[in-house]
């Protein structure tokens, strides 16, 4: 086997086999990368040109009932400091954020029992009453079949649902008893049948992971070929058993993203909070192995710091447009420009 005849077939037919990932992502040199990049570069230019995408991301709870076990706002985490937002506040942010530009929402949070179909479809309801050009993109976990009808019916058009990890032993790992890793991966087909635009993902770099475990995770998404994906590394949080255990790192999540890209040319790939978390430039560094998304945060200033999944996070300090503002005049550096359009998948 030979690297750079896998990454000229990832650039034509966008497949490779599990050895071929194995063995791509066990041995690619410094050089082989570098192709890797510009193959993953150019086919994302090729699809979005220079532009970049901006998601409002509007963090609305930090309760959560379960108890992942690297997140720092697992159920199990008596030192996170919980706070909920109220309708009037999302809507708030939601108007700061239109007028900074922004065309997509995005809602996440813990899996918090406040927010019923009946909250959250009617925040989904009064967003899209105020603004029908926007979209709107919900992250907030594994809700059920009847409740994803639900939040679409209410005018959802985008769902987030990392599967963390495709390995369903590795998932039992990283989760307690009561998840299910093939759950998770059910919930995502149904979450497409939906009709949601759909995304997948998951972290590099996490505790116990192997290169066979990335090569099913990328295999699982061109078996769910999901209009979205989000991977980052994965951060340690103090409060958390995995505390101890070493990030995720910069090298192996871009190779992660350009492959990502070339397997899936069309498909919407964010640089991550948690890529620019772990390295200065590693939002920008996404964006030239192939991401064509960034997300910005638009949360509350005074409950920024309080949404700590991992360590460390970045961007906790600054207002919205302090945050597009730096955004901005960093693609712009690497020659991208950031667009204020919805950015769906076609
Ligand atoms: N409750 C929602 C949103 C979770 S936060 C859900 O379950 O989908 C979004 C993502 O952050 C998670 O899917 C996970 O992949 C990532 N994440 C959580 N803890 C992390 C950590 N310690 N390091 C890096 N990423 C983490």
């Amino acid at each position: 086997m030979n690297n750079l005849s896998i990454i000229e077939q990832l650039k034509t037919t966008h497949t490779a086999t599990r050895e071929q990932l194995i063995f791509l992502l066990k041995n690619i040199t410094g050089a082989e990368r570098e192709e890797l990049r510009q193959a993953a570069q150019q086919t994302a230019q090729a699809v979005f040109g220079n532009k970049i995408y901006i998601r409002g991301l509007v963090e609305i709870s930090s309760i959560c009932k379960r108890d992942c076990r690297y997140c720092g706002l697992r159920r199990s985490n008596p030192n996170a400091v919980r706070y909920r937002l109220t309708p009037e506040q999302i809507l708030s942010c939601c108007e700061k954020g239109y007028a900074l530009g922004f065309r997509t929402f995005v809602l996440q949070g813990g899996e918090d029992g406040f927010f019923s179909d009946e909250v959250v479809c009617g925040v989904v309801r009064e967003i899209k009453r105020r603004y029908p050009d926007c979209a709107v993109t919900l992250s907030l976990g594994e809700r059920g079949d009847e409740s994803f009808r639900r939040l679409y019916a209410a005018g959802a058009d985008r769902y987030l649902l990392r599967h963390e990890t495709a390995d369903l032993a590795h998932y039992a790992k990283l989760h307690p008893d009561s998840m299910s890793g093939a759950e998770r991966q059910r919930q995502l087909f149904v979450l497409k049948q939906t009709g949601f635009q759909t995304g997948a993902g998951f972290m590099v770099g996490s505790p116990y992971q192997t290169a066979e475990n990335l090569a099913d995770d990328l295999l699982f998404l061109k078996k769910l070929q999901p209009q979205m994906c989000g991977i980052g590394p994965f951060i340690p949080h103090k409060d958390t058993e995995f505390r101890d255990f070493s990030q995720g790192s910069l090298e192996l999540t871009l190779t992660l993203l350009a492959v990502i890209r070339l397997m899936h040319p069309r498909i919407l790939l964010p640089a991550t909070t948690a890529l620019g978390t772990i390295h200065p430039q590693g939002r920008e560094l996404g964006i030239l192995h192939g991401a064509n998304v960034v997300m910005p945060n638009l949360s509350p200033l005074e409950h920024r710091k309080d949404y700590a999944i991992y360590d460390n996070k970045i961007c906790t300090g600054d207002e919205a447009a302090e945050c597009i503002r730096c955004l901005s005049v960093r693609v712009q550096r690497i020659g991208y420009k950031i667009v204020t359009e919805r950015g769906d998948y076609h």
